[in-house]
């Protein structure tokens, strides 16, 4: 693969690597030491930034499909070159899809196999020690996924979904410059860069305050319909704007309630499918699925719910009852809510079976089965 933007970086300024980044842990350490990367990848990279904000800032004129599909193809462009740029700076093999099999030769004449993007991250991660959350990563690869998608189809799919994860994307990009590029960068080439960066965080404000402005509206409306307690975070956007139905009480037994509907970016799912989104790598039909409310197997673990913001909640895509905590059974393995302080906790049905059947043994597992033996004074 041809990379023109690595073959600029890799003039002699990136031979000048002996391994003596400065330290990051403080942000913009920049001093008098030899500046360690090449400008213009960083140039390039703020230049797809800018292209990005003016696409997506509503303040300028409104966003259409077109705005955003640019925005995606532009914004994925810049996230290549600015971590390839990192890369370089910390080991120039790293951009290569196999380090051990990097030559100079490649580099210089662009002719190398260059590392993905995914790949870059965990490189990124891992290697350099770059702090990457796992909801940007998420971000990131959603966007790869995108500029895929758009690359072959068009836009085929929501245009809000897609332009909420680039702002979330530009808001870390904009970081990752100022902190692991900035510090490399020779002094004229840094102002230039801040300079820069000053405009994308105005940008930046533009189309977050447009998403605030949004997100303010549809809090109020959701607020006002008293359905704030079964709206999620989407898994879409990202935004608490996923609204729930509980199961109607004119459906079909196992028929869970309508599609739920993001009214953010108005992307929609069966509650079924939700459920299993939620529900994670546990086996099918598990007892720990069955909801204390309503006894639907229909319970998610790690759900953002709007009226419980601060915490993530079980929630059941049924009854749309949330739950603090849960505990499984001691005797079926059921989740439950409530149990009587200070013995183990059982569910009703065990409860009963326990008074009724008194040679009924629950699974007790006593210090014995850690390897302890009791020793009593
Ligand atoms: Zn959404
Ligand atoms: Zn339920
Ligand atoms: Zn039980």
């Amino acid at each position: 693969m041809s990379d023109p933007e690595l073959l600029r970086a890799a003039g002699t300024a990136v031979w000048g690597f002996p391994g003596q980044r400065r330290e990051q842990a403080a942000p913009r350490p920049r001093t008098s030491a030899t500046p360690q990367l090449d400008f213009p990848p960083v140039r390039n990279g703020l230049d797809y930034l800018a292209s990005v904000v003016e696409h997506l800032d509503e303040t300028e004129s409104e966003v259409t499909p077109r705005d955003v599909k640019y925005a995606v193809l532009h914004l994925q462009a810049a996230v290549e070159v600015l971590f390839k740029a990192r890369l370089l700076a910390e080991h120039w093999t790293l951009v290569f899809t196999h380090p051990g099999e990097a030559s100079r030769k490649a580099l210089e004449e662009a002719t190398l196999n260059s590392v993905s993007t995914d790949k870059a991250i965990a490189r990124l991660r891992n290697i350099v020690g770059v702090p990457i959350t796992d909801k940007e990563q998420k971000a990131l690869t959603k966007l790869t996924e995108d500029r895929n998608k758009l690359q072959h189809f068009g836009l085929t799919h929501n245009a809000r979904a897609v332009e909420a994860r680039a702002g979330a994307v530009l808001d870390f990009l904009i970081h990752f410059i100022e902190d692991q590029l900035l510090p490399y960068l020779d002094e004229p080439e840094a102002t230039e860069t801040e300079r820069s960066l000053d405009g994308l965080r105005e940008g930046l404000n533009n189309i977050n305050s447009y998403v605030r402005e949004r997100m303010n509206r549809i809090g109020g409306e959701l607020k006002a319909e008293g359905a704030e307690h079964r709206t999620i975070e989407c898994v879409s956007c990202q935004e608490m704007a996923l609204v729930v139905q509980p199961r109607t009480a004119s459906g079909l037994p196992d028929d869970w309630g309508d599609r739920a509907t993001c009214r953010f970016c108005s992307t929609s799912w069966p509650p079924k499918g939700l459920h299993m989104y939620f529900r994670g790598q546990r086996s099918p039909w598990e007892p720990a699925d069955i909801c204390p409310m309503c006894g639907e197997a229909a319970l998610g673990a790690d759900v953002r719910v709007r009226s419980e913001a601060t915490n993530s909640r079980y929630f059941c895509f049924c009854c749309t009852t949330a739950f603090a905590t849960l505990v499984p059974c001691d005797g079926c393995g059921r989740q439950i809510d409530t149990w009587a302080a200070g013995s183990p906790p059982l569910c009703h049905e065990c409860e009963e079976a326990m008074e009724t059947e008194p040679e009924y043994e629950l699974p007790y597992e006593g210090p014995e089965d850690y390897g302890f033996t009791e020793e009593r004074g």
